[in-house]
Order: structure tokens, then C-alpha cells, then sequence
């Protein structure tokens, strides 16, 4: 175990250096810090999330701003511990100028550093937290509120299910049933126990 573990990190390093070679798309020129991963290389769960904002590329480390503090509360409600139940990545990894949606360009020219990030990790559940790490992975088509919450196939050892942003749970106060915060609180018990 503890072997598997070192060999996780290192090959999860090699992949970080190349990523900070990357100049596929533009963003390395106006990024300050690579954004690469939070968490435990060896969690059963895997979240992806959209992009590092301010307080990411200035860290270093995803989900730290407000949609960060706001997922943790989430998590620790679940009973999700950040520390060493999940393994934190984004499609990007460099932050878009203004916190501007990503490009396709961006999407693809970052994407196989997230999908070596996967391959490494082999998480039994991959979080896909909101709608742009949702379209990399399955019908673009549909709309978030429809699929989260459901379970799909990755691979054969691989679930993914689609989970509403913090950001969007930041401009959606209400803790009723039904409503986007209880849901999201639902889905995460959810992967919970599925993951025990
Ligand atoms: N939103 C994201 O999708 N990722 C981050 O790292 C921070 C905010």
C-alpha cells in the first residue's frame, strides 16, 4: 500500500512538471501559480471542478476561495474528509483571465494532463462538479440540473456522477428539500456510501 502510494506520487509528479511546461493554450502566460491537485492520491473519490479563480492561481491549490469554502462545508457534512477522502482537480489548470468561462481550445489542449491525473488516481467515483467538467465527459446536451445525482459508467471500475458548483450553490441560499443545496448535500452522502 504504502508502495502504491509512492509510485502514485511520483508518477502524479511527473505529469505535474510537464503541466508546468505546457504551452499549448495561452493561459501559462498570464497564470501565476499552476493549479494542479489538492488531496490524497489515494482516495476512492475523485472531484473535478471547472477552473482555478483568484485565490486558486494565487495558492496554488484548488477550491480555496469562496466556492472552496463552501464545497468543504458540503463535504464535511457528507462526512467527506478533504484531507484524505478525495483527490481535487480541474479541467484547467492555469485560470482563465477574469474567471472567464473556459474555451473549447483550453478544454482540450489541459485535457490529457486531467485524464493521466485519472489514470493514476483509478478512483471507484469521479465527481463531475458542474456543468463544464460534466460536458467533458458525457452528453453535452443535457442540462446539469437534469443528470446530477445519477450514476455512469467511466470505465469498468470507474462510476462518475454530476454534482451542481459550489458557485452556483453560492447564489442559491435555500436549505429546503428540493432545492439545489439539499440536493447537492443528498449526492454527496450519496457517494459517501458508496464509497465505504
Ligand atoms: N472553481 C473551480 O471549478 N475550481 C476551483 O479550483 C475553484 C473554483
Amino acid at each position: 500500500m504504502v508502495q502504491l502510494l509512492e509510485n502514485k506520487a511520483s508518477t502524479l509528479d511527473e505529469v505535474r512538471q510537464k503541466a508546468l511546461k505546457c504551452n499549448k493554450c495561452p493561459l501559462y502566460l498570464t497564470r501565476t501559480n499552476l493549479v494542479f491537485s489538492d488531496g490524497f492520491p489515494g482516495a476512492k473519490i475523485m472531484l473535478i471542478g471547472e477552473a482555478p479563480g483568484a485565490d486558486e492561481d494565487a495558492s496554488g491549490i484548488p477550491f480555496v476561495g469562496r466556492a472552496g469554502k463552501l464545497l468543504n462545508q458540503f463535504l464535511e457534512q457528507a462526512g467527506i474528509n478533504r484531507k484524505n477522502d478525495i483527490y481535487i482537480a480541474n479541467i484547467l489548470k492555469c485560470r482563465p483571465p477574469q474567471n472567464r468561462t473556459p474555451i473549447p481550445s483550453e478544454k482540450e489542449a489541459c485535457f490529457e494532463f486531467l485524464k493521466a491525473q485519472i489514470d493514476i488516481i483509478q478512483p471507484k467515483v469521479i465527481i463531475l462538479c458542474g456543468s463544464c467538467a460534466m460536458s467533458m465527459f458525457m452528453d453535452k446536451t443535457q442540462p446539469i440540473s437534469k443528470v446530477r445525482g445519477q450514476w455512469f459508467n467511466y470505465n469498468e471500475k470507474t462510476k462518475m456522477i454530476p454534482i451542481f458548483h459550489p458557485s452556483y450553490l453560492l447564489r442559491n441560499h435555500s436549505t429546503e428539500e428540493g432545492k439545489p443545496r439539499a440536493l447537492t448535500l443528498n449526492d454527496l452522502k450519496n457517494i459517501k456510501s458508496f464509497c465505504k
